[in-house]
Formats: structure tokens, sequence, C-alpha cells
């Protein structure tokens, strides 16, 4: 079966679907994104994807391409004609096509919108996390307004190289004042030697991650004590365990960082239990 993607109002087969090569997504990145789970053939926290999805649109001044309610059509009819049962949505708003100028395009050029999804093997992301994840740190170099979800993603994606170089799943970007700031494609946590979970406060310096906020949520009401505030990577090292959160990653324990083991070295309770819990507090649809 061809795989269909959903381009500016037309489903077609992926091999024919195609932007423009002045859209401003693809001159500039000027364009905001969001990746959804699929499980079970729902979207999981559908509602609080779209939601950031109108801030980063906001942020930008880029109008919305269609209605929240047609977006919400497109992305169950995309799921649907591709069959996907477990896997993940992707989303795509650019500004628009308009010739190459660095300025906004006139007022009415028609936003650009492109929705993706795609199968993965569960099974396979759960033995991942049953053995865990190494990480590795690397300078944030980025720029600041990383609250924003853009496709400006090369930092990331060379962040992303490196770890796969070093044969880890992550690199954790690490602020100049020493403090781990997030992962190329996640958030970063630790559980600290008091037992207490530890994540940067989502103001300054990262993407405010919906499986973040869920698990602060999961976390909250099973009565465990949380701290959003800055960790150094001397801190994750001397962790009970660490773990990063993504709609791509669920809970996905963190064993390693930068060649030395946290801990014993295998993936902790805490993280192992949020992750099997997460979807009792995930927002999923019909
Ligand atoms: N931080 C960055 C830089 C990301 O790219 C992502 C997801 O892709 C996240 C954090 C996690 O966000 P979410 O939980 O919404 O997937």
């Amino acid at each position: 079966m061809s795989r269909i993607a959903f381009v500016n109002g037309r489903y077609v087969p992926l091999r024919e679907a195609a932007v423009h090569i002045d859209d401003r997504g693809y001159q500039f990145a000027d364009a905001v994104y969001e990746v959804c789970e699929v499980r079970e053939g729902r979207i999981v926290d559908e509602r609080r994807h779209l939601q950031r999805l109108a801030r980063s649109l906001g942020e930008l001044s880029i109008p919305s391409p269609v209605s929240p309610r047609a977006l919400g059509f497109v992305l169950r009819e995309t799921v649907r004609q591709n069959r996907v049962r477990d896997g993940l949505l992707y989303l795509q708003v650019t500004r628009g096509v308009a010739r190459r100028e660095h300025a906004f395009p006139p007022v009415g050029t028609r936003p650009g919108l492109v929705v993706t999804a795609r199968a993965r093997d569960r099974a396979k992301a759960e033995r991942v996390a049953e053995a865990g994840i190494a990480v590795i740190t690397v300078a944030d170099n980025r720029w600041e307004r990383v609250d924003i979800k853009t496709t400006a993603l090369v930092a990331n994606v060379l962040a992303r190289q490196a770890a796969r170089e070093a044969g880890a799943g992550e690199a954790w970007f690490i602020d100049d004042a020493g403090f781990v700031t997030e992962g190329a494609a996640s958030n970063a946590w630790i559980v600290s030697r008091e037992g207490v979970l530890v994540t940067r406060p989502a103001e300054r310096g990262i993407l405010r991650g919906i499986t973040r906020t869920v698990v602060c949520e999961l976390a909250a009401a099973s009565g465990l004590k949380i701290e959003e505030r800055p960790f150094r990577v001397s801190e994750a090292l001397a962790a009970r365990e660490a773990f990063i959160t993504a709609a791509t990653q669920i809970v996905m324990p963190v064993v390693k960082i930068d060649g030395t083991p946290i801990a014993d070295g295998k993936p902790g309770p805490l993280s192992r239990s949020l992750r099997a819990r997460f979807h009792e507090a995930a927002e999923i649809g019909d």
C-alpha cells in the first residue's frame, strides 16, 4: 500500500507529494510543526498539540491554514488513509509560497499545510526502552526561541548525528552555564539522589514538550515530588535515574551519559513506571 500525504488541500501518494521551491518552509525554515503519537489508530494528546501549534503560529505571525475543526479532520483522515495503527503523525505549516525575500510576503499569502502519518513497530520501541539509551552532551548552539516549534532544526540534526556516531540514542544540549537544556528532540529529566523528579523549567531554553506536561501531571497525581529547575551533567551522573520524554519516545530511560553509566546502568523503576502509566494521563482521541 502506497503511503498518502495531505499537501495543501489534496491527499496524494507520497511519491507525488511535493511543495513549491519558493515555499518559505524550504527557503527559510519559516515554518512550524507538530508530531503526535498514534496509538491503536487514535491520536494522542491532539488538543494539546494543536494548542501548541496555535502558539507557535502566533509567535511567528503565520495565519492558521485551516480552521481547527478542518485540521482535526485532516489529521484523522491522514491516519485513516495510511491505515496507521501504531505510529506517528506529522504536520507542518509554512508561511506559504512567495518570491524569495526575507520580509513577510503580502498579506493574503496562503500558508502551506502538509500532513503525513507512518506506522512504527511498537514492540521494537518497547525493546529499546527495556535496555534504555545512552546520551551524549553537546554545546547548545541553537537560537534563543527554541520555545517555538519551528522546522529550523539544523543544530538539532547535527547533535542527533553526533549521538548516532557515538553509538548513543540522543544528545543533550548544555547551556553556557553548564546546565542541561534538553535533548535534540526530547526533554531531559533526572531522578535526584533524594528521589525527586527534576526537569528544566519550560520558560526559557527548551520547548515545552507535551509529553513533559503530561508526565508532570501524572507525577503530581501520583504524589511524586517534582522540581522544575535546571540541573548539571554532574548531578545527572550522580542521579538515581535519568530519562527523556517526547511524543516519539514516550518516556525513554537513559542509562549512560557520555559513556558513564547512571546508577547500575539499567532503566530505573520510576522511569519504567512512568512509561508504563503514561497513557493513563494522556488524552486519547476517538
Ligand atoms: N524538545 C525538542 C527540541 C523537541 O524536538 C521535542 C519533540 O520533538 C521535545 C522537546 C518533546 O516534545 P513533545 O513531548 O511535545 O514531543
